[in-house]
């Protein structure tokens, strides 16, 4: 059997070998490597692909997140809701910008953001939200962008896990995800759906005003050289990661494709037993499997973890600490907060392999050693 692994970028890799090794070429003998011609025609088909109007690419997903918040004008002390079950770039680029994180709850089907939770969590000084399409599959968007309108509120989509979905609205339409907010933030991270071979990220948005201040910001606050008007930072995608994430994509769907083909399989092998909760597929979402995430019922997770390891089947908890609960908060007073169904998905959850080169032979080895171990 071929080894397994959480992510295989090497496999992955070697199956369009000659077309990223020509394009990283290309731009070394270009000597173009910031912000030449890969950049802009990956910014263009990343904006087509997603059907947004502007993407601004930067550096990595976390630097995303804060341009986008640097560049709604808020006040220190303003309160930005987002979920407490997500990994620490979310919450953390808020604290760094000395607004206010307000920690609420996820559906534990969906582990996404609750707009009913949003609902009761705004304050005179809320002044944004940041779902987190956690996993691959998109938050309620309909709800959220309904909830933000009433109240008059900014939405941040974190959109790191999730590139390449699509959420379906009820009169019928769909959007990308990341589309659907004011800003959207993702992460190219190599083991992301679209990964690079280093770090990278993107924003978009159909904004025009807004393009145009994240663009600024992103670039030192400058419009024009020299004349910096706002105060900004130094984040950019490097020419030879656009240059292999404008090749790669072209397999974007073919991956999401792959990574659906192998929960199917989980899916199917699982539904013998009750002690595995297998993901959620919300009837308004698409799911692109970041993350294969089960929740264990009536199992000692972590002991369970212990003796999977121990098989070589991999496996991961993400993640095993809500926002919440971390040190780094403790200056918000949230060490008393309480958000029982956060507690209950952090005790629970297991994520499995999940890429776009797994074969059968391996999806039956995971499955049966699994069932073995429940
Ligand atoms: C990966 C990730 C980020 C951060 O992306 P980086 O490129 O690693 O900075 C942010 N949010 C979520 C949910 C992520 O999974």
């Amino acid at each position: 059997m071929r080894p397994l692994h959480m992510v295989d970028t090497h496999s992955q890799y070697h199956k369009i070998k000659q077309q990223v090794d020509k394009a990283v070429l290309d731009v070394m003998e270009s000597t173009a490597f910031i912000n030449g011609p890969a950049v802009q025609e990956f910014s263009g088909n990343l904006a087509t692909y997603l059907g947004a109007s502007h993407v601004i690419l930067c550096a990595n997903g976390t630097d995303a997140l804060q341009i986008a918040l640097m560049a709604l004008g808020l006040q220190p002390g303003d309160e930005v809701i987002t979920p407490s079950f997500t990994y620490i770039a979310t919450t953390e680029v808020i604290a760094l910008l000395k607004l206010t994180p307000v920690f609420v709850e996820v559906d534990p089907k969906t582990f996404c953001i609750d707009p009913a939770a949003i609902e009761k969590a705004i304050t005179p000084r809320t002044k944004a939200i940041v779902p987190v399409h956690l996993y691959g599959q998109s938050a309620n968007m309909e709800a959220i962008m309904k909830i933000a309108g009433q109240h008059k509120l900014y939405v941040i989509e974190d959109n790191a896990q999730a590139i390449g979905c699509n959420f379906h609205f009820s009169d019928g339409t769909s959007k990308k995800t990341g589309t659907i907010g004011h800003i959207g933030c993702t992460s190219f991270y190599p083991s992301k759906n679209l990964g690079a071979f280093g770090d990278g990220g993107a924003l978009c948005t159909n904004d025009d005003a807004l393009a145009h201040k994240l663009k600024m910001i992103a670039n030192h606050g400058q419009q024009k050289r020299y004349y910096h008007d706002v105060v900004g930072c130094n984040s950019r995608l490097d020419s030879i990661q656009a240059a292999i994430l404008n090749v790669k994509l072209n397999y974007l769907d073919g991956y999401c494709d792959a990574r659906r083909t192998v929960a199917a399989y989980y899916d199917e092998a699982f539904a013998q037993t009750d002690r595995i909760i297998t993901p959620f597929r919300a009837a308004n979402s698409d799911h692109v499997y970041h993350q294969y995430t089960i929740i264990l019922e009536g199992v000692d997770r972590d002991a369970f973890k212990t003796r999977l390891d121990a098989t070589g089947v991999p496996s991961m908890i993400y993640y095993p600490v809500p926002a919440h609960k971390q040190k780094m908060f403790e200056q918000f007073g949230v060490d008393g907060l309480e958000l029982p169904l956060t507690t209950y998905l952090t005790e629970r959850v297991i994520s499995l392999p999940v890429h776009t080169e797994m074969d059968e032979e391996q999806l039956k080895f995971i499955t049966d050693t699994v069932l073995s171990l429940i």
